[in-house]
């Protein structure tokens, strides 16, 4: 490790994600594993994390408890599941530790705890890290603007059956950036199920629809549908690494920044706040 390397931890190493991170971190310039931290009892536990990447060996052990290695990390990058990664920003409380949490599915009151975690912590937080989809966001506010409340505008989602949450915090995202575009709010403007004799379609909602199959790493489509003419803005992630490359540039930005919320917009300097 070179001693300008920013040294950085993963949580849920064992997980689809967590393998793409080690391997990810270990490809970059600039930064380095220095900690690996899974859940108790998984088959990785005490073992190079080179088993899990199929990377070269980093002589760093996963461990099974974050409170063992918090003095190993500058960095934690998060993908886990909600509980957990608001017991580590728990944790972290009161330290120098810099986050970046690629975790999905928090309920508004769990985001407020992210939120006030960001008081103290630096912390990035994103529901998608390709930078695909970051730019996505931008072309999809741009549209909503122009085309207005003529058109209907429906998010559609597919992701693999593994997945535990729906729609995905990118379709949330996503259905934000419209809502915000077009002077809405997606809480009171959303339709996330139709079945039965529904009426006809409301103008003004936000409709999401979720297909769970097979592999799919994560595909988005927003749909804005006016008289005559469809406008469809896609992205398809076809490899996690996207993903991985994407968290660990956040991981490296977010190494010299102050406490705040920050987001991918800001990691590629996008942000207009
Ligand atoms: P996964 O289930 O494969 O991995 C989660 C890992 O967390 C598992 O290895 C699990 O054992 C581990 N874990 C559970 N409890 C833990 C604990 N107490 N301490 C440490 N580790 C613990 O899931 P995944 O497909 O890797 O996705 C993880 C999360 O990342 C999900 O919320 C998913 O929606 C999200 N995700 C986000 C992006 C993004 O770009 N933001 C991309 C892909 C997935």
């Amino acid at each position: 490790m070179s001693e300008k390397s920013v040294k950085i931890a993963i949580n849920g190493a064992a997980g689809r994600m967590g393998r793409q991170l080690l391997a990810a971190v270990g490809e970059r310039d600039g930064t380095a594993v220095s900690a690996a931290i899974d859940a108790p009892g998984q088959a990785c536990i005490g073992l190079d994390t080179s088993v899990l990447s199929g990377g070269e060996a980093t002589n760093v052990n996963t461990v099974d408890s974050l409170a063992n290695v918090i003095e190993h990390f500058d960095t934690i990058i998060d993908f886990t599941a909600p509980a957990v990664t608001l017991a580590l920003l728990e944790t972290l409380r009161g330290t120098n530790k810099k986050v970046v949490i690629g975790t999905t599915g928090f309920t508004a009151v769990q985001l407020e705890a992210l939120s006030a975690a960001a008081e103290s912590l630096p912390i990035v937080f994103a529901a998608n890290y390709s930078i695909g989809v970051t730019v996505t966001l931008a072309l999809l506010r741009d549209a909503a603007k122009a085309l207005g409340d003529d058109y209907d505008v429906e998010i559609s989602e597919a992701h693999h059956h593994h997945k535990v949450d729906a729609p995905s915090g990118t379709a949330l995202a996503m259905g934000h950036a419209v809502a915000d575009a077009l002077g809405r709010d997606l809480d009171q403007c959303a339709v996330y199920a139709r079945e039965g004799i529904t009426g006809a379609r409301k103008s003004k909602t936000i409709g999401f629809a979720t297909v769970r199959a097979g592999d799919i790493i994560g595909d988005h489509t927003v749909l804005y549908a006016g008289n005559g003419e469809r406008l469809e803005i896609t992205h398809k992630a076809t490899d996690r690494m996207t993903f991985a490359r994407g968290a660990v540039r956040a991981a490296h930005w977010v190494s010299s920044q102050p406490a705040g919320l920050y987001d991918m917009t800001h990691v590629l300097g996008l942000a207009k706040d």
